[in-house]
């Protein structure tokens, strides 16, 4: 039989005390906390109960448990869809927004420049005319995976919709720093994709806009980026603008 005040995952998370007190006559009420069992198994467990009785003389504890690992779990699922593209897993646009606001006054409190990039993939309706939806789809999640891989970890990228993305970068030292970052998601491009038994080559057009030179809030850097984007789309594609 177990003893419940050798536990080590009660002791840890206080409920050996607890119980003590418990059968001292005072009630208690836990709020949720992870859990790991004498088993070892991890759960999350909500409303750890204790009602103290006496029966007979004796002193007794009645405790309830609620696991709640199954809607914890599945809370955690609902707020990755709300944040994230399902195709590339990447962040998608509102949690984009978030985080360019969050990085927005962080800059604005230290006198810090950041850069805010749009790129639209070149000619993507062929690759979908062609090839079909299916490999456009994979294109996407590639292109998602080799751009994060030429990011810094503090960077970030998001799907903001069909075969745009967008990058914010922030800890910028100067504006040079951008001009590179674009070059290299532009170098991302120049290794085919292999996909199904395809060879792609594909190309990209970005625009970059930064803080404070080209606007002071997210909607307006987003803007600009866009712009530039269009603009490095009309000098024939495969280039990166700044906004000007
Ligand atoms: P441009 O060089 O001007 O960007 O030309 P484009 O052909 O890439 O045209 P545009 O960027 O305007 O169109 C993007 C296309 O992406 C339109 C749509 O059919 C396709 N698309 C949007 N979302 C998805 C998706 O989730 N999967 C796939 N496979 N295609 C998508
Ligand atoms: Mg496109």
């Amino acid at each position: 039989s177990l003893n419940v005040f050798k536990l080590l995952g009660y002791q840890r998370i206080g409920l050996v005390d607890r119980i003590k007190r418990g059968l001292d006559g005072e009630f208690f009420k836990m709020d949720s906390v992870e859990y790991t069992s004498h088993f070892g198994k991890r759960t999350t467990i909500r409303n750890f109960i204790g009602m103290p009785f006496e029966e007979e003389d004796e002193k007794k504890l009645l405790m309830f448990v609620e696991d709640i690992t199954k809607q914890k779990f599945d809370e955690l699922q609902l707020a990755h869809l709300a944040t994230h593209d399902m195709l590339t897993s990447l962040p998608n646009r509102t949690l984009f927004f978030d985080r360019l606001k969050i990085a927005l006054a962080s800059a604005q409190r230290f006198k810090q420049q950041l850069a805010v990039m749009l790129f639209d993939l070149d000619k993507f309706k062929e690759v979908n005319d062609k090839l079909g939806h299916k490999v456009g789809d994979e294109l996407l999640i590639i292109v998602g995976e080799r751009v994060t891989g030429v990011l810094r970890q503090s960077d970030s990228l998001a799907r903001m919709g069909g075969d745009e993305f967008l990058v914010l970068l922030t800890n910028m030292s100067q504006i040079g720093d951008a001009d590179m970052v674009a070059k290299r998601i532009l170098d991302v491009f120049q290794k085919p994709f292999n996909i199904e038994g395809n060879t792609l080559y594909v190309t990209t057009s970005i625009g970059v806009a930064i803080y404070p030179d080209d606007g002071e809030n997210a909607d307006v850097l987003i803007k600009c980026a866009d712009i530039a984007m269009y603009e490095a789309k009309q000098s024939g594609r495969n280039a990166y603008r700044r906004y000007k």
